[in-house]
């Protein structure tokens, strides 16, 4: 494993002149293309960053974070477990032997891709007594290396999700292709919009697909422009990330 470089040094005033600016951006598209603000849900993503700067940011009002990988999220919920309104959500690829401990601690999970993972969740929310908020990762690049499924697949795959009663689907997510041309990202959210468009004509009962999870830091405004609900935005908020982004997307 990499060593991480050291973390950026963020102040809790700077925190919050972050958040406070991401809210108005947000805000100001929602106003130029007519949406609602209140929307668009604002999902902090904290992966790499110390308890210390997690309790800058609930001390901002922040009430919920996104994790990247399993343990360290779950080591964060378990260091913070006395903030009892935080809510933990998993945004990264589950390895089927891990979902036992997202059904433990995890209130959503943004990346489910395929029906193993699926049966074990839903199994272990069960003796858990738990239920867990589900979107349903789509690779809306067709970039072979990247996680989610194919749009392709995507109609078939939800006709099987009823039968895991403790998932409560909430959605598709997705990750643009990582390009500086604004063109192919923005394709990349109209594809998911279409997609959830077409989805919704065929339906299994009691499955809704409202939320559309898309855009980060980068790319998030172009994201609500095309329709999104949720936008998980990190260093944008927390400042820079000692890990190089290729540590949290491995090839498959
Ligand atoms: C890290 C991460 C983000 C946030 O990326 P930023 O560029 O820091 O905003 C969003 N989604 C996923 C799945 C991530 O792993």
């Amino acid at each position: 494993m990499e060593t991480p470089a050291p973390e950026q040094i963020i102040t809790q005033e700077i925190l919050e002149s972050n958040l406070a600016v991401i809210k108005e951006r947000i805000k100001a598209v929602c106003e130029r293309v007519g949406r609602d603000p209140n929307s668009v849900r604002l999902l902090p993503v904290s992966k790499t960053k110390s308890e210390k700067v997690l309790r800058m940011a609930y001390a901002a009002g922040v009430r919920e974070f996104g994790e990247n990988k399993v343990q360290e999220a779950q080591q964060k919920a378990e260091e913070m477990a006395d903030l009892t309104d935080a809510r933990w959500c998993v945004i990264g690829h589950l390895q089927t032997n891990k979902a036992k401990y997202v059904a433990r601690f995890a209130h959503e999970f943004q990346a489910l891709d395929n029906l193993r993972v699926a049966e074990e969740l839903d199994r272990r929310l069960q003796q858990e007594g738990r239920s867990l908020d589900v979107f349903v990762q789509v690779n809306s690049s067709n970039e072979p290396q990247k996680f989610g499924l194919p749009p392709a697949d995507v109609a078939a795959f939800i006709q099987e999700l009823p039968k895991y009663s403790a998932l409560n689907i909430k959605g598709l997510m997705t990750l643009a292709e990582f390009s500086s041309s604004e063109e192919r990202v923005r394709a990349c959210f109209v594809r998911m919009r279409e997609l959830q468009t077409q989805l919704r004509e065929n339906l299994p009962a009691g499955i809704n697909i409202d939320e559309l999870s898309m855009g980060m830091s980068g790319d998030f405004e172009i994201a609500i422009e095309e329709g999104s609900t949720v936008v998980r935005v990190g260093q944008a908020i927390f400042g820079e990330r000692g890990l190089p982004d290729s540590y949290y997307w491995p090839d498959k």
